[in-house]
């Protein structure tokens, strides 16, 4: 039975509601957001024409974006050093913040963000980060490469425009769109976005959370970590679920439903690597639908019932009564844990692929596929990862060979005809020896495991899609047991070997599913609501 909330009528009204709250919000702000755009005036460029119908979208329903358009050969083009058609400078009487190409895609969240951040004139930065900014004594000159297909992007982006917003006499920051101006992406070797550089001085590459940003911005050298100052905020909570993919989400869903107090703590994209799935055609209710289309739907699904802390990351678990979950931006006291920290990429290994990370070695071919346009690129790998991410890759004009280590793949049956039918080339029993190049990768060197012979391939990129590790640092560092696998050991209820923290989704094991990872979250939700009520580590025997 369709969920009335699933009406037109009701969709329209939610839509109605939400533009009034943004009509509102826009009211708020004290002063007009200034938007001057420089472009070839003749120039029919997409990118320009793009700028203009979301400014002018949102010029339809506020007053308080000012904007102007001038030739890039005009002097105040000059004046604000803008070099780039089109380049978006804002609200330059107070900022320095210049936008190289346009607000689509994922991009879209980033610029209706912005507006927010320069119309309130406020950072909105945490506690922990403003005190970084205030240490920055020299300027900066920040640019973050960006792409329209990047789920990962917007969150570094908004890290540095809040930098720029917080410190705009010491931070210059450029927002640069490599499919609008992939020479730029060139010229700093970035095949990989997001990445940030500063003063030239590459700074994060992929989504930081934004004290690691502003710490690394500092410093300018890319920071791992960051230790909050111990004053931090406290949140007291029944359930603590660390990991916003499916099964956190889902786990979310179930424990607020049960009338459990509960956080999500995700510390990148939310959705995990589903996010960055380009198509999905066996979630159950989907016959065919974008990685990235059911995350949203299962974020506005889980934000209905949950509180989601995003760009946050968990640094420290203390097990007890209360256990004590200490993150970089305050500490949640809990009575229980659901770790459904998912997997990260599994590396190949091979000498290059460290060095060249980046610059032509790629773990995401959502995210840096339009880097590749017309380049020469393999993908690694025999499973459904390789396989999907060979045919997203061929659809935006990639060229791309496969290359895998035995001589059939292990993807299912419906993808391995999709490719054949693509006519994507496999080079089987291969094994990538190194990974060439000394600025950026041009060439690979491949061993036959069979014949023991070499070759050398001329390639601009290799995504790397070998499978995943699970992630369990967190796991390890509060003693819970993993199993011989070196997943998560848990018993039937998704228990681990540590009283009050459970477990759920593929940091499991197991099948590796995005339904199956629901399924795990609802039952970790379930196991622990059950034991709050009966709780296992106080029961007898
Ligand atoms: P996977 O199924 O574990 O496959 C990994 C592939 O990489 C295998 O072909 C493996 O070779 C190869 N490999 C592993 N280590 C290697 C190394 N060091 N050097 C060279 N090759 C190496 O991983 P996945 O494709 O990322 O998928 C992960 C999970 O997500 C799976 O459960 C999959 O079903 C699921 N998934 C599903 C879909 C979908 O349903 N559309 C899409 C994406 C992922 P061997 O074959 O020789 O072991």
């Amino acid at each position: 039975m369709a969920h009335p909330s699933d009406s037109p009528e009701i969709q329209d009204q939610d839509a109605k509601q939400a533009l009034e709250k943004l009509k509102k919000t826009f009211e708020s702000f004290s002063r007009p957001i200034d938007l001057i755009l420089f472009a070839y005036p003749a120039e029919d460029n997409p990118f320009t024409q793009a700028i203009r119908q979301v400014i002018r979208a949102f010029r339809q329903i506020t007053d308080k974006i000012a904007f102007r358009e001038f030739s890039l050969d005009h002097e105040l083009a000059r004046k604000y050093n803008v070099a780039y058609s089109p380049t978006l400078v804002v609200a330059p009487e107070r900022y320095q913040i210049h936008w190289i190409g346009a607000p689509m895609g994922e991009e879209g969240r980033t610029f209706l963000e912005m507006l927010m951040l320069v119309g309130r004139g406020d950072s909105g930065l945490s506690q922990q980060s403003r005190t970084v900014i205030a240490r920055i004594a020299e300027p900066r000159d920040v640019k973050v490469f960006v792409s329209p297909s990047c789920p990962y992007c917007p969150q570094e982006a908004v890290n540095a425009l809040r930098a720029a917003v917080e410190a705009p006499d010491r931070i210059r920051l450029e927002i640069i769109d490599i499919q609008c101006q992939p020479e730029i992406a060139d010229e700093y070797e970035a095949h990989s976005v997001p990445q940030a550089f500063a003063n030239d001085v590459q700074i994060g590459l992929g989504a930081q959370s934004e004290e690691v940003f502003c710490a690394s911005l500092l410093k300018l050298e890319p920071q791992t970590i960051f230790i909050p100052e111990s004053d931090a905020e406290l949140v007291e909570t029944d359930v603590v679920i660390v990991g916003g993919g499916p099964a956190g989400l889902t786990a979310g869903i179930y424990t607020v439903r049960s009338g459990l107090k509960t956080a999500v703590i995700e510390r990148e994209a939310l959705g995990g690597q589903v996010a960055t799935t380009p198509v999905v055609e066996n979630y159950p209710g989907f016959t065919q639908v974008g990685g990235k289309t059911l995350v949203d739907i299962l974020v506005t699904h889980a934000l209905e019932y949950v509180q989601i802390f995003q760009g946050e990351e968990v640094v420290d678990i203390t097990p007890g009564e209360p256990i004590v979950v200490q993150t970089s931006r305050r500490k949640f006291k809990t009575r229980t844990v659901i770790l459904a920290t998912g997997a990260s990429h599994r590396q190949l290994g091979a000498p290059g692929e460290k060095r060249l990370a980046g610059r032509g070695v790629s773990y995401c071919a959502t995210c840096d596929g339009p880097l590749f346009r017309g380049r020469r690129t393999i993908v690694v790998g025999g499973g459904d990862s390789a396989v999907t991410e060979a045919l997203f890759l061929q659809n935006m004009g990639v060229e791309v060979t496969i290359v895998h280590r035995r001589d059939r793949l292990r993807a299912q049956a419906h993808l391995v005809k999709n490719l054949e039918d693509a006519g994507i080339p496999v080079i089987w029993d291969s094994e990538v020896e190194e990974i060439l190049g000394r600025d950026r990768v041009t060439a690979v060197r491949l061993v036959n495991r069979k014949s023991g012979e070499k070759q050398e391939l001329a390639v601009d990129g290799v995504f790397v899609s070998i499978g995943y590790v699970p992630t369990v640092g967190l796991a390890e560092k509060i003693g819970v047991a993993l199993g011989e696998d070196g997943y998560i050991a848990r018993d039937a209820r998704h228990r681990t070997t540590v009283a009050g923290i459970y477990s759920a989704g593929d940091v499991e094991g197991g099948y590796k599913q995005i339904v199956t990872a629901a399924g795990q979250g609802a039952e970790a939700a379930m196991s622990v609501f059950e034991d709050l009520v009966n709780p296992y580590w106080k029961r007898e025997g």
